[in-house]
């Protein structure tokens, strides 16, 4: 599957650059009518030709990913000094994610994209959320959230869960931890095994193999203002989406 991708990419740029060379040459070519040639071919052929190069070389991906921006509706989830909530942040970045993988090709599909949940209680919550992708028979499932500690502690720093069930997730979620710890906003608190760590619902309990990222403590006030900020939250979801995509293609 991932060996197709890239035979199928490198087909595709290779008959996009022959459409261009095919256009141009069209374009080079003496005409007695030169005048209304070059009109014809400086706009639209070229628009053309412009057009299937951005068309063709998205590689084309078949995974499903599931982005789930975690909490949302009456679940604030942790709330940071400032008053921020967790479940705005995990929106911000999860739809930024998204918006990444989709602009490289990927398909994309979020438990939610905005504050209102199809849920009403937290029980119901988890399963409608793994729901969403066994529905939509994907690949991965991306559990995005925040940590926070009420000791005062000065915990801060990334986590990644997995159950560790394949060497595939668990090279994800290497890709993953280098990935954040290119950024250097946070400490890196490791991959952590949910058998080992405590069991968490969206990743043991998920068919699809499942990804939990806390991406730093809402309750550090370091972590707090990369975390809140759009341009870290735009670092973290171009970050993870390199990650993803590599994983990917
Ligand atoms: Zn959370």
């Amino acid at each position: 599957m991932l060996n197709r991708n890239r035979i199928l990419f490198s087909q595709k740029l290779e008959i996009s650059l022959i459409a261009v060379l095919v256009i141009l040459s069209h374009a080079l070519t003496p005409d007695t009518d030169a005048k209304m040639m070059s009109a014809d071919v400086s706009e639209e052929n070229l628009a053309q030709a412009t057009y299937i190069i951005e068309r063709e070389i998205v590689p084309d991906i078949d995974e499903i990913i599931v982005l789930d921006a975690g909490h949302g509706g009456v679940d604030s989830g942790s709330v940071g000094e400032n008053g921020a909530y967790e479940k705005d942040i995990n929106l911000a970045i999860t739809l930024k994610l998204g918006e990444y993988l989709t602009e490289n090709g990927v398909q994309v599909i979020y438990t939610r994209e905005d504050d209102q949940v199809a849920w009403i209680d937290t029980t119901e919550d988890l399963q409608k959320r793994i729901d969403t992708g066994i529905h939509a028979s994907a690949s991965y499932f991306i559990s995005i959230h925040l940590n926070s500690s009420e000791y005062n502690d000065g915990a801060r720093g990334f986590e990644i869960y997995t159950d560790g069930r394949s060497d595939d997730i668990v090279m994800l979620a290497s890709s993953i931890q280098t990935a954040l710890n290119g950024l250097a906003y946070t400490a890196d608190r490791g991959i952590k095994n949910t058998h080992e760590m405590g069991s968490l619902y969206v990743v043991d309990q998920n068919p699809v193999a499942s990804l939990l990222l806390e991406l730093g403590f809402i309750s550090d006030s370091s972590d707090l203002t990369y975390l809140n900020s759009s341009y870290g939250q735009q670092e973290i979801a171009k970050a993870l989406g390199k990650a993803i995509l590599t994983h990917l293609i």
